[in-house]
């Protein structure tokens, strides 16, 4: 592999540090350098610096990208995907631009349930291909690590089907894919009204099946009134974890029935949503290995409310932000597009956004020791920016600002 150096950066934003969460005003400290040079050999980081100390000896015949006037930052990890789906619901966005509410549209039969209609016919190539255009074109815009849940089968076959697709696509694809098992995402339709029933198989066959294939190492719920209780979210969730599974939980979306509260008692990895959490479910959050994964753009697509991110950074939770890309409430994959609707609508610094993009969200997925930061010995996931600041890439919102991306080394080439 050859090896790469990119010299003369104009703002670097490496999120050196510790290999694990940022909190508080940890958050705020992205490491910048102005004027600086990266040295990749072997697909790895070998040399970070000021373009003066920059010694091209230690990589010879190395591929040279002149960053002048360019802003280089490590690769987003997007640690909350839905990317895997068929069909397409803008239907729905046309019912809802007219006023049905999200829920509404569910109690129609729309919502989640279309797209498993949608799914399960499906093939599992037919998956895996569709979705392999959604990974390129993430890394496009700037993604090199992608959470992917499974959720819209809801079958024994179909949620196989997806897990399948994706461990296969996690072999094949350059973008590095994490795989959750989210069986428990709604009541599929054929245990309308024995939430309990469905339970059973995910508890007896889907998830042993999918622990012991290795098919995915976390599983997650849709704890929401309407989908799982807490009642059956533990039930599931303690399963999970016996079986070797780390835990997350979709928690406080659209009402607060103690699904964050959960999350902290079975020790989750981290809880997603927040928009309804209270002062007493931030307070349990304090203290918990639990970090809060917001999704500004499923508040902005749904018309709010936001999750209180200025509270959770301030009382020293960890926050990572993730695009939740879904086809019913965020139809976007875009993480800069998320930093902006976190700064202009959470109030999250720039460089809180940054962090909560990157080193954060590695961490929630457990890869905090090799990605989501530009520093030696990590993998060489980067990405280059037209942009005189790396605060311009939450600034200059609506336009991809990416020009290269770099993935474990390799240059990549867009059509
Ligand atoms: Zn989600």
């Amino acid at each position: 592999m050859r090896p790469v150096i990119l010299h003369h950066i104009a703002s670097l934003a490496s999120l050196a540090g510790p290999a694990g969460y940022r909190r508080s005003a940890d958050m705020r400290d992205v490491s910048p350098l102005h004027d600086a040079s990266i040295v990749i050999v072997d697909g790895h980081i070998h040399w970070v610096g000021r373009s003066t100390e920059l010694d091209r000896a230690t990589a010879p015949d190395a591929e040279e990208l002149d960053c002048t006037g360019m802003t280089v930052l490590p690769g987003f990890v997007d640690c909350h995907t839905h990317a895997m789906f068929a069909g397409s619901r803008h239907d729905e966005f046309a019912m809802r631009a007219s006023g049905r509410s999200y829920q509404d549209i569910a109690e129609a039969g729309g919502g989640i349930l279309s797209t498993v209609r949608a799914t399960r016919t499906a093939s599992k190539r037919e998956l895996k291909r569709t979705t392999a255009r959604r990974l390129d074109a993430m890394m496009e815009h700037g993604t090199t690590t992608v959470e992917v849940k499974s959720g819209y089968g809801l079958s024994e076959t179909d949620e196989l089907k997806m897990l399948e697709a994706l461990h296969e696509l996690r072999q094949e694809h350059l973008a590095t894919v994490v795989p959750t098992f989210l069986g428990a995402h709604a009541v599929p339709p054929e245990f309308a009204g024995n939430p309990g029933g469905y339970l059973d198989l995910l508890i007896t066959r889907l998830l042993p099946y999918a622990a012991r294939k290795g098919l995915s190492d976390t599983c997650d719920v849709f704890c929401e009134s309407g989908y799982f209780s807490v009642e059956q979210t533990r039930r599931l969730l303690t399963t999970a974890r016996s079986l070797g599974l780390k835990v997350r939980l979709h928690a406080d979306q659209l009402n607060q029935i103690g699904a964050s509260a959960l999350g902290v008692e079975l020790g989750a990895i981290s809880v997603d949503h927040l928009e309804c959490i209270d002062a007493a479910g931030i307070a349990r959050l304090r203290g918990s290995s639990t970090a809060g994964v917001l999704l500004p753009g499923a508040s902005f697509f749904l018309g709010g409310p936001y999750a209180p991110a200025r509270d959770l950074i301030d009382q020293g939770i960890p926050v990572a932000i993730a695009t939740n890309f879904n086809p019913g409430s965020c139809m976007s994959f875009s993480m800069p597009l998320m930093m902006t609707i976190a700064c202009t609508q959470m109030r999250m610094s720039p460089e809180e956004a940054l962090t909560a993009s990157t080193i954060n969200a590695a961490a929630v997925l457990g890869l905090a020791d090799r990605v989501g930061s530009i520093e030696v010995g990590k993998a060489a996931d980067i990405i280059v920016l037209d942009a005189p600041s790396y605060r311009s890439v939450a600034y200059e919102f609506g336009v991809n600002l990416v020009r290269r991306v770099i993935k474990n080394g390799v240059l990549l080439e867009f059509p």
